[in-house]
């Protein structure tokens, strides 16, 4: 935490217009990491033929509803994160009340919610149902059970090679990547999983979106000043992935660097281009002053 305390109040004097989101994401990773310091989950147990479908047919290990959660921190969390929410700003705040209340009238059971919290329909659904902001609602419920997640993946970690996979989803939950990171000498590239954090190895020709490995319809620009960010854009199918090179940058939370970046999603969407996986912490509403 404090370093990555540091390293925000870095990003801030360099681009102040980020004081308002940084602060809320500090907050809500100090309320994740609380969590995880005492977090159990049940393990996780492999069958067999898992692992033989993930080596001959490259199937992802598990899926997204496979992971163990525990249900109690989440829903602790989930409380906490609220509160976070309602002193952030005002748009958080009202919709904060507004679940408060579809949870004080009963009307949907927060701890069944959260054990489907995978699934991104059933998260819009009950957002339709009751008229909330969906981006919000999901953002509590998946940050309430990310510390099981990343848990979950923990356990796995030691079952595969993140040098060999070389696939566009990931090799434990099958989910697409939300970001690209350059390291080591040569700058060897990798994933970062959407949903449980897994890293793993990819080509650097090559659009995880779409499988795309033509170099003449993969190409990539940098913010101004800003070598270690770029945006990789495929004219395949008209998407793209940040990718942050960590060659020339102190190793630090991607997905706290992607936050600081935001400018660099605007500019990829006015030239045309979808974020398949929408960085999470990103909400028109709450970050209106940022790449103005
Ligand atoms: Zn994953
Ligand atoms: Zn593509």
């Amino acid at each position: 935490m404090t370093k990555l305390k540091k390293r925000i109040e870095q990003i801030k004097q360099k681009r102040p217009g980020y004081g308002e989101i940084l602060d809320f994401y500090q907050k809500v990773k100090e309320a994740q990491a609380q969590v995880t310091a005492s977090l159990k989950i049940d393990p996780i147990k492999l069958k067999k033929e898992w692992k033989e479908l993930l080596t001959k047919e490259s199937f992802s290990l598990i899926q997204k509803e496979d992971f163990p959660l525990n249900i109690e921190a989440s829903a602790k969390l989930f409380q906490t994160l609220c509160q976070i929410g309602k002193d952030s700003n005002p748009h958080m705040a009202e919709q904060v009340g507004k679940i408060k209340e579809v949870l004080d009238n009963k009307k949907i059971d927060l701890k069944n919610l959260l054990k489907e919290g995978g699934k991104e329909q059933r998260i819009e659904q009950v957002a339709n149902e009751f008229g909330l902001d969906k981006k919000v609602f999901s953002f509590l419920i998946q940050s309430s059970i990310k510390p099981s997640i990343e848990a979950g993946m923990e356990q796995l970690r030691s079952e595969l090679d993140p040098e060999t996979w070389l696939k566009g989803y990931c090799p434990v939950c099958g989910s697409l990547p939300s970001l690209s990171l350059l390291r080591g000498e040569g700058g060897k590239r990798y994933l970062i999983c959407s949903y449980c954090g897994y890293q793993w190895r990819i080509d650097r020709i090559f659009c995880p979106y779409c499988n795309n490995q033509e170099q003449g319809s993969l190409q990539y620009f940098y913010g101004e000043g800003e070598e270690s960010y770029r945006i990789d854009l495929c004219d395949k199918c008209r998407q793209y992935i940040k990718t942050i090179d960590y060659r020339n940058l102190e190793e630090s939370d991607p997905s706290l660097e992607d936050l600081a970046t935001l400018h660099l999603d605007i500019l990829a969407s006015q030239k045309g281009y979808k974020r398949p996986i929408p960085n999470p912490w990103a909400h028109e509403k709450w970050y209106m002053g940022i790449g103005r």
